[in-house]
């Protein structure tokens, strides 16, 4: 039996970082991913040629259907195994003035991180809670914590998944399961690239944006035996930024 790590949006970024970081734990890691095939593969690759264990898994996460039949598939190819870690960081921004969102910006934004939780971590809590173990973390925001300007959709969903995380934590904390979230602030990745780096980083003391391995290391420690007493909590990374 194997203990395997399935990552969300692990073909860049955070996720990217993430993946790396698990499979240097030893864990066998799950790369999911929605479009980008070739830079998921070179996570893969990367993890493989330094020893590690790595497999691709595309789905939506927003897809109930897609979701149900990628992890039935992954199941039927392991019948032993089970998904002990899964890392809940798929998500996307489509900033907007509320009084110029469109429906679309909103359920869009709300589909990936919420729905998008809900969807993979119902399909796979029963095998952890079966198994007795398990760790689920799931990647939220500063703006989920403090709400940002222009990211009415994005505060609301990541709010939201705050509000999941501490409830579904005490469902499950009898059957050793834990449920974390993740709270960065700015991170140096695709989604934050379009931004006005050098004036944001004057407002952060640490006087920088924060590098995706800073984040993978504090999951890799909360997907460890050694986080086994922390549930519930919602861990911020920011630089200071806002505490
Ligand atoms: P990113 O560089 O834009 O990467 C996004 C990843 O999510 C990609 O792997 C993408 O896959 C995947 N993805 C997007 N929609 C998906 C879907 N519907 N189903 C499956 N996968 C999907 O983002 P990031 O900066 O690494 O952010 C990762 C997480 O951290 C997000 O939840 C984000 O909200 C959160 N976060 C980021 C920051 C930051 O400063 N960067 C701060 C706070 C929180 P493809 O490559 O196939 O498109």
């Amino acid at each position: 039996m194997k203990r395997y790590a399935l990552v969300t949006g692990a073909s860049r970024g955070l996720g990217r970082a993430i993946a790396i970081q698990l499979a240097s734990q030893g864990f066998p890691v799950i790369i999911n991913y929605q479009s980008r095939t070739d830079a998921a593969q070179a996570v893969a690759d990367q993890i493989i040629g330094t020893g590690g264990e790595a497999e691709l898994l595309q789905f939506d996460v927003s897809d109930p259907e897609a979701i149900e039949t990628a992890i039935g598939n992954w199941e039927n190819n392991h019948p032993d195994d089970y998904v002990d870690v899964l890392v809940n960081n798929a998500g996307i921004r489509q900033d907007a003035l509320m009084i110029f969102m469109q429906n679309e910006q909103w359920h869009k934004v709300l589909d990936v991180t919420l729905n998008g939780f809900f969807y993979l971590t119902r399909r796979l809590l029963k095998n952890m809670m079966t198994r007795r173990h398990g760790r689920i973390i799931n990647m939220t925001s500063l703006s989920g914590i403090k709400g940002l300007p222009g990211q009415v959709n994005y505060s609301a969903a990541k709010a939201a998944v705050i509000g999941a995380t501490k409830a579904l934590a005490q469902e499950v904390a009898p059957r050793r399961v834990t449920v974390n979230a993740i709270a960065p602030g700015f991170i140096e990745t695709d989604m934050t690239s379009e931004l006005p780096v050098n004036d944001l980083k004057k407002m952060v003391p640490a006087g920088r944006f924060g590098k995706p391995e800073e984040v993978a290391s504090l999951v890799g420690f909360i997907a460890s035996d050694n986080s086994s007493y922390i549930t519930g909590e919602v861990i911020s990374i920011n630089g200071g930024l806002y505490t």
